[in-house]
């Protein structure tokens, strides 16, 4: 069928109102959660085939949330879909005025391949919760995960309330050509701007979830076997390929060494490896020797072994890093950690607020002045004080980047709106009309008018 056949057939069920009721919502959330359930070890084989993600960290970062976030939404939903009265200003009085939101309509949902079930099926939550259609179109990268997620959603759904379709670049291209009502996009900056154009041409409002560079500062008031074990947990885990992964750690020069020490320790008590279930491989050979390039060998103060047949490269630390090195210049996205030394706060800071807005940015700090300096020196998406990673697993925190990060946001009751037009209505009682709008325009019409708009 073509793309266009497709639409035609969603944008018809959608108008005929087959997805907008509370019940129709309610039923499409039910129908995912028997999806997931049924079909939860066939999804944990499809990740593990990608690149041997285990069954405990694909039930942690695929599947649970997933079923929370259809349990919140449907819970919430009553509450969500509730039009919301606002007041009505003087000139409008009597009459009524409040805020309906609605669904948008025919929604892409674009998904990256890191996280592969998680990123595809929670927009498409939100977008159902929200009562629309919707198109996903997963990451080829991780191609096992889309087959699965394509065969099982076209078992449990009517395709024209909601389907996948399967492709690389020539697909979504093609895709990308159709007027849809609301694209909502998951990647890279680079493929992000390419969204953004296509949708610019049928002005459809767009949602991008990309990436960047989410820095950490480590400073002397932070406890740090708790900030290193926590550091350590965030950016080894999936191997590093982790969208919100602190990408690189500023560490105060007086500690720098006793960090170093305690980043291997706690390495090394882990004992990553795939055998261990604890670990996964780099997705494919590409990004290997994206990662092989972006390592200089004399660097490495820990770790840096490359396995080209498990596909792998140990947890890596890296000191003495410039920042004119490669590894500083693109996203790492992968297992490898820079420390970074500094010496004053203030030009820690300075450096991050030089470059683009991070998706992420985590301080280790118990410092109040330099907490608050970090919180209104730097913007970014989101982030965690004494933390990493962890915002994202709260749904009541908006999650999203900011400028060259991302712009909009989801989770809870962010995606819901997301996925919805705020539609603004006021309501006049039948009769009752104010005759000073109408002409002929006297003087005392005017009089009247400026009291009521307070202007004498
Ligand atoms: P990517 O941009 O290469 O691919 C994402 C999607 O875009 C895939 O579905 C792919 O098929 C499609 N695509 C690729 N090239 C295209 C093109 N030329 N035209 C149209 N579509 C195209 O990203 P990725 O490698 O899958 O993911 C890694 C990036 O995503 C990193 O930058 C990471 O930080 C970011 N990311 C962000 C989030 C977030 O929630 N903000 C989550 C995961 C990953």
């Amino acid at each position: 069928m073509h793309f266009s056949d497709l639409l035609a057939q969603q944008r018809h069920y959608f108008k005929a109102q087959h997805t907008k009721t509370l019940a129709a919502r309610k039923s499409a959330l039910q129908r995912f959660k028997q999806m997931l359930l049924a079909n939860e070890a066939q999804l944990y084989a499809a990740v593990h085939a990608d690149f041997q993600k285990s069954e405990h960290e694909a039930f942690l970062t695929e599947w649970a949330i997933l079923i929370k976030d259809i349990d919140e939404a449907l819970g919430a939903l009553p509450k969500w879909m509730k039009a919301q009265k606002v007041s009505t200003n003087l000139v409008n009085l009597p009459g009524k005025s409040y805020v309906v939101p609605e669904p948008l309509g025919v929604c892409l949902v674009i998904g990256a391949w890191n996280y592969p079930v998680q990123l595809s099926f929670a927009p498409v939550i939100a977008a159902l919760a929200a009562g629309n259609t919707v198109i996903l179109k997963p990451s080829e990268l991780a191609a096992n995960s889309a087959q699965c997620m394509a065969d099982i959603v076209a078992n449990y759904f009517d395709p024209q309330l909601f389907t996948v379709v399967l492709g690389g670049v020539a697909e979504t291209t093609a895709l990308l050509e159709q007027r849809f009502d609301k694209i909502f996009f998951t990647g890279s900056p680079a493929v992000g701007r390419i969204v953004y154009q296509a949708a610019a041409k049928h002005l459809t409002p767009v949602t991008l979830e990309l990436g960047g560079k989410s820095p950490a500062i480590l400073t002397p008031s932070a406890d740090l076997p708790t900030a290193i074990k926590r550091l350590v947990w965030a950016k080894f885990l999936n191997a590093g390929q982790t969208c919100i992964a602190p990408d690189y750690v500023f560490v105060h020069e007086s500690i720098y060494r006793e960090c170093l020490n305690l980043f291997q320790q706690e390495i090394e008590k882990n004992q990553y490896a795939l055998a261990n279930k604890n670990y996964v491989q780099i997705i494919n050979e590409r990004n290997l020797a994206r990662l092989e390039n972006l390592l200089d060998k004399d660097k490495i103060a820990y770790g840096g072994a490359i396995n080209h047949a498990d596909r792998t490269i140990s947890p890596t630390l890296l000191k003495d890093v410039g920042f004119d090195d490669a590894i500083m210049q693109e996203e790492i996205f992968g297992p490898i950690l820079p420390l970074l030394p500094y010496t004053d706060f203030q030009e820690a800071l300075a450096y991050i607020q030089d470059h683009e807005k991070p998706l992420s940015a985590y301080l280790f700090c118990n410092n109040k002045t330099e907490q608050a300096a970090w919180l209104s020196h730097l913007s970014f998406g989101g982030g965690c004080i004494n933390d990493a990673i962890m915002h994202i697993t709260n749904p009541n925190l908006p999650f999203g980047g900011v400028g060259q990060s991302g712009t909009g946001s989801y989770h809870g009751k962010s995606g819901f709106d997301t996925f919805s037009h705020r539609k603004s209505v006021f309501e006049k009682p039948r009769l009752f009309e104010v005759p000073l709008k109408y002409p002929p325009y006297t003087a005392s019409k005017m009089n009247w008018i400026k009291r009521l708009l307070k202007f004498s």
